[in-house]
């Protein structure tokens, strides 16, 4: 955790451009954005990713898909649609073993996942 990029934008050490902020849930835009609006959603708690929920910690799922539905409001893309995205594991393309959420959106963003 000590070496976690995203614990060390949790606690101020690394910058990052803040979206939203509640008392679980951080919220920053992707620094290599896919899309016009790309915001990374991360719990505050260091979860590596879904293979390490539990029932204890799982209650930050709803944190997190309230703070997509505040951030999609907030920007604007609420009605045009957006997707949100976890990647779970190396082999599914996640870099960042800290669990976190991908809120894309302000293009048509088609109807393929792959
Ligand atoms: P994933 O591949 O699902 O683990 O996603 C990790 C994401 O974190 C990538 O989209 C990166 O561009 C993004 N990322 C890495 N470092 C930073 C950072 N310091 N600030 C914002 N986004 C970052």
């Amino acid at each position: 955790m000590e070496n976690c990029i995203f614990c060390k934008i949790i606690k101020g050490e690394i910058p990052s451009s803040k979206v939203y902020e509640s008392e679980k849930v951080l919220a920053f835009n992707d620094i290599n954005p896919v899309a016009p609006v790309h915001v990374l959603i991360v719990p505050k708690e260091h979860i590596v990713n879904i293979n390490d929920l539990t029932q204890d910690n799982a209650g930050v799922l709803a944190d997190i898909h309230l703070a997509a539905k505040e951030i999609a409001k907030k920007l604007g893309i609420s009605d045009q649609g957006f997707r949100l995205i976890t990647n779970c594991g190396s082999g599914a393309g996640q870099t960042v073993f800290h669990l976190h959420y991908h809120l894309i959106g302000g293009k048509d963003l088609g109807s393929k996942l792959l």
